[in-house]
């Protein structure tokens, strides 16, 4: 019997409507597979309990989780009870940080059934892969004056070793879809940081014979996301490009309700935490319409990262059979609850048992 367990942190707002939802159909998965277990706990742990204890987290909350196989988190903040940077840093950014979570990956997809404004919805699917840890978010810089004028001078960091990390991890994630990964430059306009990136790339890339491999500057490839989207499988990029790119990824997929992600350690010392795009939502909380699949995903993410592969792409599948028969929530055009959306689901995993 294989065990895993996962630190649950429902968080604000939805995240507490849709991790349990997410959690009832791992709960369904395990129990119609009958060779493993999910073993959740739950932590309180957001704006909330920050009210109480005046922190988002116990002193040692990090000592706490790290032995967990996965973090398993819906969305913090509430902006009427805590500033955002109080809570995001309190929780989610020490997270990252402290477990070294050097990697954020993105899948978007069209599921079917889903309306998207771009031309060939069908053909939309790939994987943003964002270096989560150097890059253009640096605090390097600061401010100077010349003569009467104000200068900001930000500085980019990338190392070799980031570089490297980040782009390795796209190849190996190609190597189990369509074998093409697309690294996201700007060399023609950034002097130093991008004509190093593009260097690493062609040097990583001689270690992956059977991917194929081109390189798209950052603009056009934007571009590219609306107008080609066939041209893509897995796209590596620098933490600024990888951020816009994929919140690109979740505006073509019609609703960041649907949008998964996750935030990987790659040296294996520490939890890996799967989070959904979306916030926490406090326009739709308590009326049962959250969109629970950005969550569901989620937790196929979590399957692919516990190396249970097969029942992770079941579960997408699962998915796709249910917004393709209709069975949608409000933000997707459909007029289904969170309950029902995941019924369905649950069913719909029973059946392929
Ligand atoms: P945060 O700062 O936490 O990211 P936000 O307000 O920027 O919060 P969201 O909380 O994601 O972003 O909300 C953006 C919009 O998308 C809101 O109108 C919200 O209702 C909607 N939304 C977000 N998640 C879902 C979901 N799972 N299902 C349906 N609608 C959603
Ligand atoms: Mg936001």
């Amino acid at each position: 019997m294989k065990n895993f367990k996962i630190a649950n942190i429902p968080g604000d707002g939805i995240g507490k409507e849709v991790v349990p939802a997410a959690a009832n159909v791992l709960k369904a998965i395990a129990a119609i597979h009958g060779g493993l277990r999910f073993e959740f706990t739950e932590f309180p742990w957001s704006c909330e309990y920050y009210m109480e204890h005046g922190k988002m987290m116990p002193e040692d909350g990090l000592e706490i989780i790290k032995d967990y196989n996965a973090i398993f988190l819906g969305a913090v903040g509430n902006i009427e009870l805590v500033p955002d940077h109080i809570s995001l840093w309190g929780l989610l950014i020490k997270f990252r940080r402290e477990f070294e979570q050097v990697i954020n990956y993105r899948p978007a997809k069209v599921l079917p059934g889903v309306k998207s404004k771009i031309v060939n919805p069908k053909d939309f699917d790939l994987i943003v892969v964002r270096e989560n840890s150097e890059g253009e978010y640096s605090e390097v810089g600061g401010r100077i004056f010349r003569g009467e004028d104000e200068i900001a001078i930000q500085n980019s960091i990338f190392s070799r070793r980031g570089t490297e990390r980040v782009m390795r991890f796209a190849f190996e994630l190609a190597a189990k879809r369509k074998k093409h990964v697309t690294s996201a430059t700007k060399s023609n306009g950034i002097f130093h940081s991008m004509p190093f990136w593009d260097e690493v790339f062609k040097d990583v890339s001689r270690d992956y014979s059977t991917i194929e491999t081109d390189s798209q500057h950052i603009d056009a490839l934007a571009a590219f996301f609306v107008t080609n989207p066939e041209r893509f499988d897995v796209i590596v990029a620098s933490n600024l490009f990888g951020d816009v790119l994929s919140d690109l990824g979740a505006a073509i997929m019609g609703s960041v309700g649907v949008a998964p992600a996750a935030n990987i350690n790659v040296n294996g010392k520490y939890p890996s935490m799967f989070e959904p795009v979306h916030g926490s939502a406090p326009d739709i909380i308590g009326k049962n319409i959250a969109n629970p699949i950005g969550q569901i995903w989620t937790a196929k993410l979590m399957l692919d990262h516990f190396g249970e592969e097969e029942l992770g792409s079941l579960l997408l599948d699962v998915i796709e059979n249910t917004t393709n028969k209709g069975i949608l929530t409000p933000d997707i055009g459909g007029k289904h609850t969170t309950s029902e959306v995941t019924e369905e689901i649950i069913e719909g995993l029973k059946a392929r048992f």
